[in-house]
């Protein structure tokens, strides 16, 4: 039976309005879920400024609350919503590539009713399960800080595995991410620079493990072997370029701006690579979830506020205000 019940919309200019809003019945092989937490990102943004058709939010954690045909999870099962409702089917989804779906069904929060909506509609193969004690505030952690983080670190990985050195431009919310499972996976020994322009944000970077550095001062670095650029910020992609070593790669994580290349000199002669990193395979939340469980006092730091639902626009201007970690909006259990 279809539920009948309220949703918090974002309407534009920062105004949150809770509205009328059904969600269907779950069909075959769907998951109705009732969300729990559900962390705020950078890419909602432009929804807080210009306003949603569909409920936002696409970092959420919750519980199975209904179960349609065919659909094996068992009611009360608590768990992670992946963003992209992929396939499962064609070339990318069966080489494990499910964040590189060709025949992608939507993306929670963008243009299916998200995490920050009373329930959550998904397909089965979209939640993953992370038992019965990860608070869920914590275990949005899994999603972009995790994920797309750890991705990007991943595709770094396969083409430089004696990584010695890492630079992070950018140290927003997933340049923290970059840098958190960097100093989890790559050890305490390999020295982690982390740039920014905001002091707030580079104390906070420090306070996690990293070696802070003004964007202005990129250029006075040794060379690294791994850059990650998590800014979109053109001068900041060159700058990160310019600062790899031999055999050096670069990672751009964030979307936004150019990066101008000359390729003989930046590509060829260094033997150096330039990769894009778009989310993250589906099958990354195991060995992320391992990771998270064995670390739950490190990784909660990057949560630096929670708020009640009924307060999503001041978790919002929080978050937009730039001094904030991940900013977590909850929700009771109904
Ligand atoms: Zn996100
Ligand atoms: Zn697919």
């Amino acid at each position: 039976m279809a539920v009948a019940t309220t949703a918090p919309f974002l309407i534009g200019s920062g105004r949150v309005e809770h509205r009328a809003h059904t969600y269907p019945e779950p069909g075959a092989g769907q998951l109705l879920i009732r969300p729990r937490a559900n962390a705020l990102c950078g890419s909602d943004h432009g929804l807080f400024r210009d306003g949603s058709q569909v409920v936002a939010g696409h970092e959420a954690a919750g519980t199975v609350v209904a179960a349609g045909p065919g659909a094996t999870t068992p009611v009360g099962t608590r768990g992670v919503i992946y963003l992209m409702g992929y396939c499962g089917r064609c070339r990318s989804c069966r080489a494990g590539a499910t964040n590189l779906c060709l025949d992608k069904a939507g993306d929670m929060g963008f243009n299916r009713d998200g995490g920050l909506g009373p329930l959550e509609l998904v397909e089965e193969r979209m939640f993953f399960p992370i038992g019965d004690d990860l608070p869920f505030p914590l275990a949005t952690m899994l999603l972009d800080v995790m994920g797309t983080s750890g991705a990007a670190l991943n595709r770094a990985l396969a083409v430089r595995p004696d990584i010695k050195s890492l630079l992070i431009t950018g140290a927003g919310p997933v340049g923290i991410g970059v840098l958190a499972v960097a100093r989890l996976r790559l050890g305490q020994d390999v020295p982690i620079h982390i740039s920014d322009v905001s002091g707030w944000r580079l104390s906070f970077a420090e306070s996690l493990g990293g070696i802070p550095v003004h964007a202005d001062s990129v250029a006075d670095l040794p060379p690294v072997d791994v850059a990650v650029d998590a800014s979109g910020r053109a001068a900041a992609r060159r700058s990160a370029l310019d600062r790899l070593a031999k055999r050096g790669v670069l990672v751009c994580v964030g979307h936004g701006e150019d990066l101008l290349l000359q390729v003989s000199p930046d590509l060829i002669a260094a033997g150096r690579a330039v990769l894009g990193s778009e989310y993250f395979p589906y099958g990354d939340f195991a060995g992320n979830l391992e990771l998270l469980l064995h670390n739950q006092d490190y990784l909660g730091q990057i949560v630096t506020h929670t708020f009640d639902v009924g307060e999503t626009a001041l978790a919002f201007e929080t978050f937009l205000s730039g001094e904030s970690g991940k900013v977590v909006v909850t929700q009771e259990a109904e």
